[in-house]
């Protein structure tokens, strides 16, 4: 099937066209720069954005691919989790395009979507994957049984998410939003043991408790206090040492959990999804540890792992060809789409 994805959870109005496995078209808009003076995101000022970019981009995505409205088999929209603002967007213009040119609809989440997407670089899923999302708002271990029907919380994050607990430490350090890609370029040139960072819930204590689940937010403020000290005492911070510890750190309980949920649950591969996959520490952990327990690990390309129409649409034909049924015309928008939510 031919489907049109479209994305507008957050700051990025996007839209793509994807035909059974392969991908037509990808066109993203973001209002990124627009909210960087801010420090974050200003969801009136996305909303906004979004209004203006729709139109352009799904009629960029459609002539890029070829095609005209008529030729598509369905359209899928994010329905959640996100902004409502950027969501009613999003799905009213979705609702619109599907009702004027009679076509199925599919609300879907856009964090499964970031799982999804992997299919366009590594074919289909195969029988019980495991997948971790990281990404700005989300760092969980699914258990994908079927990616259009069923999908099971393995672990989640008791705090923040991973790339949040990035952008947090990156503000610290004078980076503008969104900090993550600085921290990940200056940890390139550290050295990451030279600062003792705290990895979340590993081994012992809780780590029996939390076999699979993460937390951040005690390892943000740890590099905040030591942040602030050697401020204190008129020391120069080592940025790129303090990036590369970071990084390090939570990279490492990252791809651990990953491997030890990927043995309890007999899945030899792992997917992985999310804004933060983009993470160059996290990218080689992943690989390296894969490879000595034997474990698959699909990691998109970078412009595959932050927010676009592409994951979308692949979940759209993934629910097509499943058989699933569309959405009710007057189907809601979720700005806290639970991740068991696969389509609305
Ligand atoms: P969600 O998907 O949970 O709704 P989101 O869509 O806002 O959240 P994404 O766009 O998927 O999140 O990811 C954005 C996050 O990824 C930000 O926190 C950003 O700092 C982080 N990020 C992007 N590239 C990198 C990188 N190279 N290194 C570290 N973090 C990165
Ligand atoms: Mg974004
Ligand atoms: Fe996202």
């Amino acid at each position: 099937p031919i489907v049109l994805g479209i994305e507008s959870t957050c700051d990025e109005t996007a839209a793509a066209i994807v035909q059974g496995c392969e991908l037509r078209s990808n066109v993203v808009a973001s209002s990124m720069e627009e909210h960087a003076r801010y420090g974050g995101v200003i969801p009136e000022i996305a909303s906004r954005a979004h209004a203006e970019a729709f139109v352009p981009c799904v009629s960029k995505a459609l002539a890029d691919a070829d095609l005209t409205l008529t030729d598509v088999d369905a359209i899928a929209v994010s329905a959640g989790p996100g902004l409502a603002g950027c969501l009613a967007v999003g799905v009213s213009g979705a609702k619109a395009l599907a009702w004027a040119a009679g076509k199925p609809i599919y609300g879907i989440n856009h964090v499964i979507g970031h799982i999804a997407v992997t299919q366009l670089q590594f074919g289909p899923f195969p029988k019980d994957a495991l997948a971790l999302i990281v990404s700005g708002g989300h760092t969980s271990l699914l258990h994908v049984e079927d990616v259009a029907r069923r999908i099971d919380v393995v672990g989640t994050t008791l705090d923040d998410a991973a790339g949040e607990c990035f952008d947090k430490v990156a503000r610290l350090l004078g980076f503008p939003y969104p900090g993550g890609p600085h921290i990940d370029r200056h940890a390139a040139n550290g050295d990451p043991t030279a600062i003792r960072v705290p990895q979340g819930l590993t081994q012992g204590q809780a780590g029996a408790k939390h076999p699979y689940d993460f937390s951040f937010s005690g390892v943000k403020t740890a590099v905040a206090r030591w942040i602030e000290t050697e401020q204190a005492a008129g020391r120069e911070i080592p940025v790129d040492d303090v990036c590369a510890s970071l990084a390090d750190s939570v990279a490492t309980v990252l791809a651990r959990k990953a491997m030890r949920g990927c043995e309890a649950y007999g899945a030899d591969t792992l997917i992985v999804g999310g804004g933060f996959s983009a993470n160059s520490q996290l990218r080689a952990k992943l690989l390296e540890y894969g490879a000595e327990h034997g474990i698959e690990v699909r990691i998109p390309r970078p412009k595959l792992c932050t927010d676009n129409g592409a994951m979308v649409a692949i979940l759209g034909v993934n629910l097509v060809e499943a058989g699933v049924a569309p959405s009710a015309p007057d189907f809601p928008i979720d700005s806290a789409m639970p991740l068991t939510t696969i389509c609305m």
